[in-house]
């Protein structure tokens, strides 16, 4: 079993890689943020933390990846998580303790091309798939409808631009620690991803999934 880790500030394309390597390649995807909103849901300390842009803890979200990397069957990328150095170590201990090898992607996007995303971005409530309501290439074909389920989108709440600043500081502040560990133990893989037509950086995650 393998998985990517990809390291990418907000919107900056995660989502629509994971759609990609789950219809062409079966990964599937552990998303951190999906499952505190789902836990938000019940936990209104929780949602009202998110909502600001914060971290949540690192106990809390490693205690998430203990449970859910001991379900995994298939390939899947991790979406989200780490992002703190010491999610970072203690992350590779888990991925090594369960025999799965691991490639790291940096999305890297402009902060002025992940705003107009942020500012854009819709969900499927029920499959999870990304639009973006601001680019005619990734608008539904209906009004905030999602192409396959037929149900309404939802934005989230804190896709707006103050939130946006703080999760996009919070990523800063502690991805640069994150990488320079990456960098150290040679794992380390870049994709460019500011254009809207998105063909060149999924050939090149394409290019870094089949690398040996
Ligand atoms: P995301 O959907 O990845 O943008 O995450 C949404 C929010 O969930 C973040 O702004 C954090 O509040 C929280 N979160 C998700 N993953 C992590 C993580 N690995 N460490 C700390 N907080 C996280």
């Amino acid at each position: 079993m393998k998985a990517i880790i990809f390291l990418a500030p907000p919107s900056a394309g995660k989502g629509t890689f994971a759609e990609y390597l789950k219809i062409k390649y079966n990964f599937e995807s552990i998303s951190t943020g999906n499952i505190l909103r789902e836990r938000a849901l019940k936990d209104e300390n929780l949602a009202n933390l998110m909502k600001t842009g914060a971290l949540i803890s690192d106990e809390i979200i490693l205690n998430i990846m203990k449970d859910k990397l001991a379900t995994m069957k298939n390939d899947f990328i991790l979406d989200g998580v780490p992002r703190t150095l010491n999610q970072a170590k203690i992350l590779t201990n888990m991925l090594n303790e369960l025999n799965i090898k691991f490639k790291v992607v940096y999305v890297n996007v402009d902060k002025d091309v992940l705003l107009n995303r942020v500012l854009g971005r819709a969900t499927c409530p029920k499959c999870n798939r990304t639009y973006n309501l601001n680019i005619d290439a990734f608008k539904p074909l209906e009004d905030n409808i999602c192409d396959d389920c037929k149900v309404s989108l939802v934005r989230r709440e804190d896709d707006n631009e103050i939130s946006f600043l703080k999760r996009l500081d919070e990523y800063n502040k502690n991805g640069e620690e994150v990488i320079k560990y990456y960098k150290s133990i040679n794992n380390f893989n870049i994709i460019d991803n500011n254009s809207i037509d998105n063909t060149i950086a999924k050939n090149n995650l394409e290019e870094i999934l089949n690398a040996d």
